[in-house]
């Protein structure tokens, strides 16, 4: 069975919100209130210039292991504290309702989510969602992964799945961000086996969803994702919703394309070592991993430029292969984890073949250049006592003639020689 042969589910139609509870924390207040006296005042202008003062943004969690909150807590351009505070110039203040960091509980968290599936929040929002959605629609009872309950028809509290909840919220906010791989593509609770039927938010929405802003999901993809890649996104977005920038440029899979265009490949740390045709053995080693199982010349992912964690880590960087983990075909395309990419035979042979040329010029230029001039003259008189060879061989001499004309060539005026 498919998914679209899978009917909505009707279980949850006409489930009531229970009383409402204390919030569970000591001061009595809910978030909203605390932004509201501390922040941003609902209803009066943006801090920050715009006319949206501030966005609640729902986050839902589904199959998900909760490394994307990890991950975006160690953010830092944009840091989510400032997104919470709204000291981002244009960006609205992020009235965050997460199930991990809130200060309320129980009914209290669920109220405002309450108000905006019925319409009467009064203010925009986002929804954000972390992890795989199950096929909850296949369940006649239970649920795969909830936030909240209600009361059923028969009279029975039952909790509500956060794709029941993301169906509910979706119409009507003004964009839903998909965060991680789980979310974006179905990662891991999809790999093979899939006995929960997992899928990626845009799969359970189906391919006609867009947004009340008119925008289809939004993915940002990595398991974990880069942190800056998501609080980025989300301030792009929110300068949008604000009217004071454009809408966020997307690629054909809803990739924010400016953070997902290149490959890891184009700007890892060890390409310079693929181009010289030297690989490494094993995992410590310094050279580029792709015979070890590094698929970075295919994946699109910005973690070698951008880091882990403020602009510091990420996988090549601190001596892990690129096992596609931003790509829809993750996990099961990439397996098994850890052994060359079959094109690796072509194209690490042929980084062998250009490097055995490439490499002794350079090492040939390279003593040429560890050289000042007068040392080429007066044999001996380097300075330190550091062991370097000073002597100049008939070698150097006829390679450096032929260098220099090479270098010169088209060049007028001084410093032509040496
Ligand atoms: Fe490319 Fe991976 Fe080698 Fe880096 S380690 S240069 S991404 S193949």
């Amino acid at each position: 069975m498919t998914l679209a042969d899978t009917p909505p589910s009707q279980r949850y139609l006409g489930a009531r919100a229970p009383a409402y509870e204390q919030t569970g924390n000591v001061a009595g207040a809910t978030a909203e209130q605390w932004v509201d006296a501390a922040i941003a005042p609902r209803g009066k202008p943006s801090l920050m210039g715009g006319p949206i003062a501030r966005v609640h943004v729902f986050w839902l969690a589904g199959m998900s292991c909760d490394g994307c909150s990890i991950a975006v807590l160690g953010a830092t351009a944009p840091a989510v504290e400032s997104l919470l505070t709204g000291a981002i110039p244009g960006v609205p203040l992020m009235l965050l309702h997460h199930t991990a960091v809130q200060v309320e509980a129980g009914e209290a968290f669920m109220e405002p989510m309450r108000r905006a599936a019925d319409g009467t929040l009064g203010e925009p929002y986002v929804i954000v969602y972390e992890g795989s959605i199950a096929n909850e629609d296949k369940l006649a009872s239970g649920y795969w992964s909830a936030i909240g309950e209600e009361l059923n028809a028969a009279g029975e509290m039952e909790q509500v799945p956060s794709a029941i909840w993301l169906r509910r919220l979706a119409p009507k906010a003004a964009a839903v961000i998909a965060i991680g791989t789980c979310a974006t593509w179905g990662g891991i609770p999809a790999a093979m086996g899939n006995v929960t039927d997992s899928m990626s938010v845009a799969d359970w929405l189906g391919p006609q969803y867009r947004s009340a802003l008119g925008l289809p999901v939004v993915n940002v993809p990595g398991c974990s994702p880069v942190g800056d890649n998501f609080t980025e996104t989300v301030a792009v977005t929110l300068l949008f919703l604000q009217g004071v920038g454009p809408a966020p440029e997307l690629d054909e899979l809803g990739r924010p394309a400016w953070l997902f265009g290149e490959t890891v490949h184009r700007t890892c740390t060890r390409a310079g070592f693929y181009e010289e045709g030297t690989f490494a053995k094993k995992f410590g080693d310094k050279e580029c991993l792709v015979e070890i199982g590094c698929w970075g010349p295919v994946v699109q992912c910005n973690i070698a430029s951008r880091g882990a964690i403020n602009h510091m880590g990420g996988c090549m960087n601190v001596g892990g292969a690129c096992i596609g983990c931003t790509m829809p075909g993750f996990p099961d395309r990439f397996a098994p984890f850890y052994k060359a990419p079959p094109g690796t035979l072509i194209s690490a042979t042929g980084a062998r073949l250009n490097g055995s040329f490439v490499r002794p010029l350079r090492l040939i230029t390279q003593r040429k250049m560890n050289r000042e001039k007068r040392w080429d003259h007066s044999a001996g008189s380097m300075p330190g006592g550091w062991g370097a060879d000073p002597s100049t061989s008939t070698f150097d001499k006829v390679t450096g003639f032929f260098y220099d004309f090479l270098r010169h060539r088209g060049a007028h005026g001084t410093g032509k020689k040496g």
